[in-house]
């Protein structure tokens, strides 16, 4: 069985928050576990809690959209979510339920270590860039460790306002290029200080 698939089903186990109680199924990731470039939404909504799998509803197919616009199909990058179980009625997750849930990110991370993780929304910029603000730094770039990564917003909030939209897909569309300079960069000797596309 492979790593990620028993981090699955320890996933599927777990009963830390009181969601889990309310759950159809747990919704740990997908995609491949060499992927370069990792997504990580919020949370899984009535579709995602239905099937097990991140991103299969509107919000998904929007997002399958967007990796077309750069060439990919969702089983080439890794998909995850910052929660595994759907919050009741599709709230907001509660800080204890990230703080719960965390170990399970980082245990994706470390099996997957991607070179670009891509937060989706302000709750996954939220881990990744405390403190900021999503409509100041959506589209820029932080490389930290060798990981490159970038903020987006949420594809389900850029399904309902056009001006969303059109930075969500700029901001994709920036993607290949991130990641060619990261790759860049991992293999030149010495590295430069500051890649050209990346904020502060
Ligand atoms: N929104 C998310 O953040 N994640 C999903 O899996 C689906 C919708």
């Amino acid at each position: 069985m492979s790593t990620l698939s028993k981090l699955y089903e320890e996933i599927t186990l777990c009963q830390l928050c009181e969601i889990a109680r309310y759950r159809t199924k747990t919704v740990p990731g997908e995609g491949a576990e060499d992927a370069e470039i990792m997504f990580i939404g919020e949370a899984p909504g009535w579709h995602e809690d239905q099937q097990g799998r991140p991103f299969v509803g509107p919000a998904g197919q929007y997002l399958d959209q967007l990796l077309a616009l750069i060439g990919l199909k969702r089983q080439q990058v890794y998909i995850a979510n910052v929660i595994k179980c759907r919050p009741m009625e599709n709230r907001d997750p509660l800080p204890s339920e990230i703080l719960n849930c965390r170990k399970w990110l980082e245990r994706q991370i470390e099996v997957i270590q991607p070179k670009m993780i891509v937060t989706l929304g302000r709750y996954s910029m939220a881990m990744f860039f405390p403190g900021k603000n999503i409509s100041k730094i959506h589209g820029t770039a932080q490389k930290r460790d060798n990981v490159v990564y970038y903020a987006m917003y949420h594809p389900a909030a850029a399904l309902h306002q056009q001006s969303l939209r059109q930075a969500i897909e700029a901001d994709m569309l920036k993607i290949p290029t991130l990641l060619a300079e990261a790759k860049n960069v991992t293999e030149a000797e010495p590295q430069p200080q500051q890649l050209s596309m990346f904020g502060d």
